[in-house]
């Protein structure tokens, strides 16, 4: 028997209410206008038009993976980000809004200081790196260590019409050549805590993105102990960090003669960018 939207819509949003899920109201439109093709707008404006059998399965199927917890990106395997939009999967880590935090600061840096070019380590879903490439003229190189993380972000890049030199490499392995900044938004949970996680990150997001090692700065440690290396005269390190690694990263860089550091918040009031440079 074939159904309304409006029904639909309105059995979908239950479901997922039920399942204690905050979002299930918006998350039921996005659901239902995915399946069908169109505009959330056009479940009001069309509200008692009927569903075909093939839609109403695609979002039986997309309610069920909801369900399950999956976040809303990943079925719709798509996001926003700094006003651009990025295809997500299961490879990459969801961009957060958290992170155009850093996004922003290091734009801003690369406007003041005219750099030219940004290595990105860890790149995922390319989000830091193109939006860096969309809103500067500096040239992006980015690595990851996952080929799979690569062939989205490279992807990202050519749908938003930027240029990033993609490199498959596990840190500055493959990385040749020095740069004017180096950002990055590595791995950084404690392992003991990764398994309080909601269930959202730690059953969906790939945990090879978010396992710091055992206190979270492992990630930290290796690109720090290399960036005199990569880094030129007047360089910049820019990294995301967790909300209470404020401390550990600021004498990291001090005892790898890194000046002029500083640790920013994000709005929340939580240590979310820190920056240094070298001389
Ligand atoms: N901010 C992310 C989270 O809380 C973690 C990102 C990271 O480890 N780089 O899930």
């Amino acid at each position: 028997m074939s159904q309304t939207i409006q029904a639909v819509l309105d059995s979908v949003r239950t479901k997922l209410r039920a399942a204690d899920i905050e979002s299930f109201s918006i998350d039921a439109q996005l659901i239902v206008s995915e399946a069908l093709g169109v505009d959330k707008i056009k479940l009001v404006t069309h509200n008692t038009d009927e569903i075909s059998d093939d839609k109403l399965n695609i979002i039986k199927e997309y309610t069920a993976r909801r369900l399950k917890r999956e976040p809303m990106q990943y079925i719709l395997g798509r996001c926003e980000f700094m006003g651009l939009d990025f295809k997500v999967d299961r490879n990459t880590l969801i961009p957060r809004a958290d992170t155009e935090n850093l996004v922003e600061e290091a734009i801003n840096i690369i406007k003041e200081k005219g750099y030219r070019n940004v290595l990105d380590i860890g790149t995922g879903s390319g989000a830091i790196a193109v939006s860096i490439g969309k809103y500067t003229a500096a040239e992006v190189t980015a690595v990851d260590i996952s080929k799979a993380a690569l062939s989205i972000a490279e992807e990202n890049a050519r749908q938003n019409n930027v240029y990033v030199n993609f490199i498959e490499s596990d840190l500055f392995a493959n990385v040749k050549g020095s740069f004017d900044m180096i950002v990055s938004n590595p791995p950084y949970i404690e392992r003991a805590v990764i398994d309080t996680l909601d269930s959202q990150v730690k059953d969906h997001e790939p945990l090879s993105a978010l396992d710091g090692g055992e206190d979270g700065l492992d990630f930290y440690r290796r690109i720090t102990a290399d960036l005199h290396r990569f880094l030129k005269k007047k360089g910049c390190i820019i990294f995301e960090i967790g909300y209470n690694q404020g401390y550990a990263l600021y004498d990291m860089l001090v005892k790898n003669n890194f000046r002029n550091i500083s640790v920013k918040k994000d709005l929340a009031g939580m240590d979310r960018v820190v920056t240094g440079y070298i001389s």
